[in-house]
């Protein structure tokens, strides 16, 4: 079968695999689309994850049940899987049901951090870690695994503001990437305004989707995180989907009181010099808190499922937009659009 790996030190390439016989509790999934996002391309690029020997790639995935192999699935349930596997034997974070709570060294995520991903026709995937979609969300299922992502951040977030009740007027998104902007329809629905921040021009068409979705647009290179609350408003969530260390920073600035930052990016080395103590005081005397939050649990994906099923349909449509044949799948690992994917199946 085709399947797209990444060697050590290497490029991506189109391989010819031996198909994966499914084992006790495995289902064999067909791969129908397989999105690709900013981390697909921090691992091509060697800044995340990656693994001894040829790694295939792609985490964010939607499938057909091949063989259900004895599992509740049927065959031709579209399916979507999760992503973190027990590094071996399962660990007490994979009993618990919280994988996603596993430090790095008790884990491996599938085509990110040591483990095989779903860039390929078929793959075998224990049963737990499948869920069902309905078969109309088929073509964007793709898009659950970055929801799941957005839902387990706006939980921890939710959560850490639950002792008291928390005034959630407006919302800020840095960063117009696929996780981004996929997150900007959701708190539409949540935040009576929602603000996304960028360094791209207003016609970029990313640019143009946000402010579609209902987002004000803050261009950063006039507007700095840390002075939106001056220029507009000040937050009360501020979710950071770039990777750019300053920014995780600056967004304790941009909170309202009582306000959480939630940081999803992964950022690489950076150094800078940073007045400390105005931010640590923002924290404590405004009742500010930060949250990091990494991956997504069975519950997440869940209602990521709920989510997409919600998204109004043109969003949907501009996130569909760009999918490859896998032959091209260089296209997609390149492309610079809201979101690219390959697409395995008939
Ligand atoms: P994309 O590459 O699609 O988007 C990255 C965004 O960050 C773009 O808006 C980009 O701007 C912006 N950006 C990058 N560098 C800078 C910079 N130096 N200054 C200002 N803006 C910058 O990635 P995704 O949307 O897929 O993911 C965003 C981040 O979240 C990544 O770091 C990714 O690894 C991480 N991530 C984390 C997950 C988690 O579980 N915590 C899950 C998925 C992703 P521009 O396009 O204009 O260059």
């Amino acid at each position: 079968m085709d399947a797209v790996v990444l060697e050590e030190n290497g490029s991506p390439r189109l391989v010819d695999r031996p198909r994966p016989e499914p084992g006790p509790g495995e289902v064999l999934v067909r791969i129908d689309r397989v999105g690709v996002d900013g981390t697909d391309r921090e691992v091509v690029g060697g800044n995340h994850g990656g693994t001894e020997g040829a790694m295939v790639l792609g985490h964010e995935a939607v499938g057909t049940v091949a063989d259900p192999n004895g599992t509740a699935f049927s065959a031709g349930e579209p399916v979507v899987p999760t992503v973190r596997r027990p590094p071996g034997d399962y660990n007490e974070y994979f009993r618990r049901g919280e994988p996603d709570m596993a430090p790095m060294n008790a884990t491996v995520e599938c085509g990110i951090d040591g483990a095989d991903g779903f860039m390929a026709e078929f793959v075998a995937v224990p049963s737990e870690y499948l869920l069902r979609l309905p078969e109309r969300l088929a073509p964007a299922g793709f898009l659950v695994e970055p929801l799941s992502i957005t839902a387990k951040a706006l939980e921890l977030a939710e959560a850490s503001r639950e002792p008291f009740t928390w005034e959630r007027d407006r919302a800020l998104v840095l960063g117009t990437g696929s996780l981004g902007l996929l997150t900007l329809p959701v708190l539409d629905e949540r935040f009576e305004e929602v603000y996304c921040l960028g360094r791209r021009d207003r016609d970029d068409p990313a640019v143009e989707l946000a402010r579609e979705i209902g987002a004000t647009y803050v261009d950063s290179r006039k507007t700095p995180v840390d002075e939106v609350p001056a220029a507009h408003a000040p937050m009360d969530l501020v979710v950071e989907a770039t990777g750019h260390a300053p920014h995780a920073v600056e967004s304790v600035s941009a909170l309202a009181p009582n306000g959480v930052a939630a940081l999803l990016g992964v950022p690489g080395d950076h150094e800078a010099s940073v007045e400390l103590g105005e931010r640590h005081r923002e924290l404590v005397v405004g009742n500010r808190a930060v949250i990091g939050s990494v991956n997504a649990g069975y519950s997440h994906f869940e209602r990521a499922v709920e989510w997409l099923d919600s998204l109004p349909p043109s969003v949907v449509d501009a996130f569909t937009e760009h999918v490859y044949p896998l032959r091209e799948f260089e296209a997609a690992l390149d492309r610079d659009v809201i979101k690219t994917a390959v697409e395995i199946g008939p």
